[in-house]
């Protein structure tokens, strides 16, 4: 049976949260770090303790993989010259490790090697903070330039006595995590509250969402809901479904982080392919906005690094081939795309309705 979304409707609204909320959460929400938001809410344990934690990991791991940091140590790794060990936390180790992995289960769609094509095309933290493009777009030539250093594969991690270490093997190889780091850190989270003994809780990191246990609403528990921004109309749900606890889900999308030139949207994600942000292309007289990119990437399944990476990797591959990446990643998806379609990838159980302004049609 179909339950109803709309009585859920316009409770919260921010990226795929949790709908309705007992008294006996402890409920915080705090940015953490450069406009990241920690929303928790925890049952059971020592939620307070817990939730203490959980800020200071992410000022910890923050402190070491932030480009806007000049002292973190991929920045570090980033000045670095070939073959020079930099020494970082175990985390990062295991986070680089992660990233790597990605890289090669997305087959370069997920590339955590392009902070210095971001950077060209102003879709890095800074160039996105002013919200204006760049003075000057770059050239092909100059995105070219770039190209042989684009790769993790360039990117060594080692271990010698307990201590850890990152180094590159050639010049000018450089490491932007940002497109897994939530959802490492939100997996991490999730340790935690269960080192505490929390039974029932989600977790949402500015969109990557962990959810734990069942939700408690008096003296029964249900499935948690979960509702999807509408990536046109941002305060609204464009559908909520329901899920089980033990899972997270993560969405990637091009209405957070994005800047306008000449009614063409440039956003956050960068094509590791053509070297141009998602859902843009050259043409002979500038650039053009693909009709049906992909504007918003959910992706749902047990870890969190994995549906961090996977959401920026269908964001980068399109709805089709985005699809039979999940599809072969045996996790779930909701994609929507520019020319308003809707793609679903495994089994949800949808509330009864889309709730946002902008329909959809199912592909
Ligand atoms: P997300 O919001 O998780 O999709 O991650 C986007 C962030 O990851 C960007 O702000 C960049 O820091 C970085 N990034 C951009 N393009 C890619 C890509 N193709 N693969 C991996 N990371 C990327
Ligand atoms: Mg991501």
């Amino acid at each position: 049976m179909k339950r109803s979304f709309a009585a859920f409707f316009a409770i919260l609204l921010i990226p795929a949260c949790l709908f309705g909320c007992a008294p006996s959460y402890f409920v915080k929400s705090d940015a953490v770090f450069a406009g990241i938001v920690l929303d928790v809410k925890l049952y059971g344990g020592n939620p307070e303790k817990a939730y203490e934690e959980m800020v200071s990991l992410a000022t910890e791991i923050n402190g070491a993989i932030s480009l806007g940091e000049p002292d973190s140590a991929i920045n570090a790794f980033n000045e670095s010259d070939s073959g020079k060990k930099i020494p970082v936390i175990r985390r990062v180790y295991d986070l680089v490790r992660l990233a790597k992995t990605a890289y090669a289960e997305t087959d370069g769609a997920f590339n955590p090697c392009l902070p210095d094509v971001s950077k060209a095309w102003g879709v890095d933290n800074d160039g996105i903070a002013t919200g204006n493009p760049p003075a000057v777009f770059p050239t092909e030539e100059e995105l070219n330039a770039l190209r042989a250093v684009a790769t993790p594969d360039l990117v060594k991690t080692g271990e010698e006595n307990g201590n850890y270490y990152i180094s590159k093997n050639a010049d000018g190889v450089k490491l932007d995590l940002g497109g897994i780091a939530k959802g490492y850190l939100a997996d991490e989270f999730k340790a935690i509250a269960e080192r505490y003994n929390v039974v029932s809780g989600c977790i949402s990191l500015s969109g990557n969402v962990i959810l734990i246990g069942r939700y408690k609403e008096g003296d029964s528990e249900r499935d948690w809901g979960v509702g999807i921004t509408d990536p046109r109309e941002k305060h609204a749900y464009v559908c909520g479904f329901y899920t089980q606890g033990g899972v997270s889900v993560v969405t990637s999308g091009d209405y957070e982080r994005y800047y306008f030139s000449d009614g063409i949207r440039f956003c956050h994600v960068v094509d590791p392919f053509t070297f141009t942000p998602t859902g843009v292309e050259r043409t002979d007289s500038g650039f053009a906005q693909k009709a049906d990119y992909v504007i918003s990437a959910t992706v749902r399944g047990a870890s969190s690094s994995k549906c961090d990476a996977l959401s920026t990797a269908v964001m980068v591959l399109g709805a089709e081939k985005g699809a039979e990446l999940l599809e072969r990643q045996g996790y779930d998806g909701i994609i929507f795309t520019a020319d308003k379609k809707m793609k679903v990838v495994g089994k949800f159980d949808f509330a009864t309705s889309q709730t946002g302004y902008t329909e959809y049609e199912r592909i």
